[in-house]
């Protein structure tokens, strides 16, 4: 098996499996229990906490663990709106946001927030004027994200946020694709990431609150997380989303350089006829999304079984239709229907990778000499 799909879920690193073992039966205390084995797991839990805070590298804030990255994000977006001031009924996002924001502004829709979704140009990214127009005073929050799963494009967060700001608004940045990646611009007031994007575990992400942004509690019980967000946490999963962002932050260059390798040596492999899909001046490397005239992505998956990649998201390739961020671009149904997201990072190698894109371009050959 070849694993191209890093935007889905990334290989958990060998340090953060080191790191979190101790925890998993040994070290079993509960850390809000006021044991000398709860203070230690406490204690190491805060250890941990800071790595991720670091890995986020903004200023001013905190960090409260939750259970997924769609966990924090409903929480940023729920818990704002129920601290809205009088006045303030307008949310503002994006067709290509994840779905744990655009489903989660479609609920708070149906309960009487003003939604607007705004289209972005064929490129991927917001025209900021089209933001400009739309702000006013009545906006409670713009949710924005740094890099988008799909089709890696970047969107322009801190002006973003600037623009938020200035009519009294917040901003909420779902991170969860650039953490460990790129820098985090400043700027957001809310950030939401997760562990398993950047070779941490699954179930397990984290909201940072700039301070005085810090949304109304939305899981109520016994008061962990400073009273922001209850439920035990898990020692473990902590000490995995700590080593990971340790390990992101240690080798954030020197991963980057190696995906920007991969993504030329990707490109060189599969050879002419492609068409990347999005921006190709403003994305994350590490996601290569493109399309091919006439093929059918879902047959090309079906016959390169050993290799992992996808047909732009796993929400999207696991219903059959149309990824939502492609049809934004400006994609027709049969555009999108030939595309495919080959997903990279730490411990791809370049050999697996230019083998992969090679019997990808020659599996999208063969169909073009069927049908001819
Ligand atoms: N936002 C983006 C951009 C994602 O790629 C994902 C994961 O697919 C999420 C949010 C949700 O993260 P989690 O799996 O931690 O809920």
């Amino acid at each position: 098996m070849i694993y191209l799909d890093y935007q889905a879920t990334t290989p958990v690193a060998p340090e953060v499996q080191a790191a979190m073992e101790p925890w998993i039966a040994e070290k079993f205390a509960n850390p809000h229990s006021p044991s000398r084995w709860g203070n230690e797991a406490e204690a190491a839990i805060e250890v941990a906490r800071k790595h991720v805070e670091r890995a986020i590298g903004l200023k001013g804030g905190s960090l409260a663990f939750t259970g997924s990255a769609t966990e924090a994000i409903n929480w940023a977006l729920k818990g704002t709106v129920e601290k809205a001031p009088a006045g303030r009924n307008r949310v503002i996002t994006l067709a290509t946001e994840h779905a744990a924001v655009l489903d989660t502004c479609a609920w708070l829709a149906g309960r009487g927030i003003d939604l607007t979704v705004l289209p972005v140009k064929p490129d991927g990214i917001l025209d900021l004027e089209l933001l400009e127009r739309e702000l006013d005073d009545r906006v409670l929050l713009v949710a924005v994200m740094l890099v988008n799963n799909e089709i890696g494009v970047l969107q322009p967060v801190a002006e973003i946020a600037r623009m938020a700001h200035e009519v009294g608004a917040l901003m909420v940045c779902d991170a969860v694709q650039g953490l460990g990646r790129l820098t985090i611009p400043a700027g957001p007031d809310l950030v939401a990431v997760s562990a398993h994007k950047i070779h941490g575990p699954k179930a397990i992400g984290a909201l940072w609150m700039r301070a005085g942004a810090e949304p109304d509690p939305f899981i109520h019980g016994g008061g962990q997380e400073r009273g922001l967000r209850s439920g035990t946490l898990s020692p473990q999963l902590c000490m995995g989303f700590g080593a990971a962002a340790k390990l992101a932050t240690e080798r954030c260059e020197r991963d980057y350089d190696h995906v920007h390798k991969l993504w030329s040596a990707a490109n060189r492999a599969l050879g002419p006829g492609w068409i990347v899909n999005g921006s190709t001046s403003h994305r994350y490397l590490g996601n290569l999304n493109l399309r091919r005239e006439g093929v059918d992505a879902a047959r090309l998956l079906a016959d390169l079984r050993d290799i992992a990649f996808s047909l732009g998201s796993a929400c999207a390739s696991g219903s059959g239709r149309p990824s939502h961020v492609l049809r934004a671009l400006g994609l027709d149904y049969r555009a999108a229907r030939s595309s495919i997201r080959i997903g990279f990072g730490r411990y791809t190698s370049q050999n697996e990778l230019v083998e992969a894109c090679s019997r990808i371009a020659s599996a999208a050959r063969a169909q073009e000499h069927l049908v001819a």
